[in-house]
């Protein structure tokens, strides 16, 4: 039987990257108003119209340029965020680099 411990709090130093949360809820609304729904630029996933009520308004900001890789405060435009689905943005920041949206429609389109 295959098992693991888990549960061990562990802390971590890390570095802290204020992230505005006004600006997110503006591009939201913004491209609502654009586009009638919110959903994936990616790959099109609406999370009203799969999960209903509960997913209205729901999408998540990705920044086009990584946060981590802006080396001092710096201004944050509406068109530096795309807006995608959790799993999206999950794969945007699977490796290392992060993938441009571009790339990752492309792998999608690739692997169909
Ligand atoms: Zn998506
Ligand atoms: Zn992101």
């Amino acid at each position: 039987m295959f098992a693991v411990k888990e549960g061990k709090v562990i802390y971590k130093l890390h570095k802290h990257i204020e992230r505005n949360s006004k600006i997110n809820k503006k591009k939201k609304e913004n491209y609502l108003k654009k586009n009638g729904k919110l959903d994936c630029e990616v790959c099109g996933f609406d999370f009203y119209e799969k999960y209903g009520e509960i997913g209205m308004g729901f999408m998540e900001c990705h920044h086009r340029i990584p946060l981590h890789e802006i080396k001092e405060e710096s201004v944050t435009f509406l068109k530096d965020l795309s807006l995608v689905c959790a799993n999206c943005h999950r794969m945007l920041h699977r490796d290392l680099d992060t993938l441009s949206i571009e790339e990752l429609k492309n792998k999608i389109k690739n692997s169909q």
